[in-house]
């Protein structure tokens, strides 16, 4: 891990371990395991990867524990919840991320972050527009890969995940 998103790891840590606390939640092993596998990874994992790897490094875990530490975390704005089109909700780490834009092929289930200045003035501006004050954001937006010949070739994937 890079210095920069251990730091952010051990951060997210600490917010999640007063917050239990403050809220009366225990603050067992499981959940910490549960907010370390999200911070350690970049991607955007949906429940069951997170249960399936987690129970490939042998951490003793059911599948509801992992639902609900994911609840809490998101209570805590320590998760993104984001939708890649499946049937169900993906996961990633929020605290120390900055607002982004996910743009995700429809074909192969590609996904890009972007970062834009631009669009944060946008929203910004249409939040205020509308009597508000823009907050922090995660958006989706689908999309289909360019054509860019052989080697990157974008595959159709005919069974979606459920
Ligand atoms: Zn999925
Ligand atoms: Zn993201
Ligand atoms: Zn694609």
């Amino acid at each position: 891990m890079q210095k920069e998103t251990r730091e952010q790891a051990l951060q997210a840590e600490k917010i999640f371990k007063a917050s239990m606390k403050e809220e009366g939640y225990r603050c067992t092993q499981e959940r910490l395991t549960v907010l370390r596998e999200i911070y350690s990874s970049s991607n955007h994992l949906d429940a069951d990867e997170i249960f399936v790897r987690l129970k490939k490094k042998e951490v003793s875990i059911s599948r509801a524990t992992v639902y609900h530490t994911l609840d809490l975390l998101f209570k805590f704005h320590l998760v993104n919840k984001i939708d890649l089109g499946h049937k169900h909700t993906h996961y990633e780490k929020s605290y120390g991320v900055g607002n982004h834009l996910h743009i995700i092929c429809e074909q192969c289930d590609r996904v890009v972050e972007v970062h834009s200045e631009e669009l944060n003035t946008l929203l910004d501006r249409l939040c205020e527009e509308n009597g508000f004050t823009l907050g922090s954001f995660s958006l989706q937006v689908f999309a289909k890969c360019q054509d860019e010949g052989d080697e990157n070739k974008c595959e159709i994937k005919t069974a979606k995940p459920s």
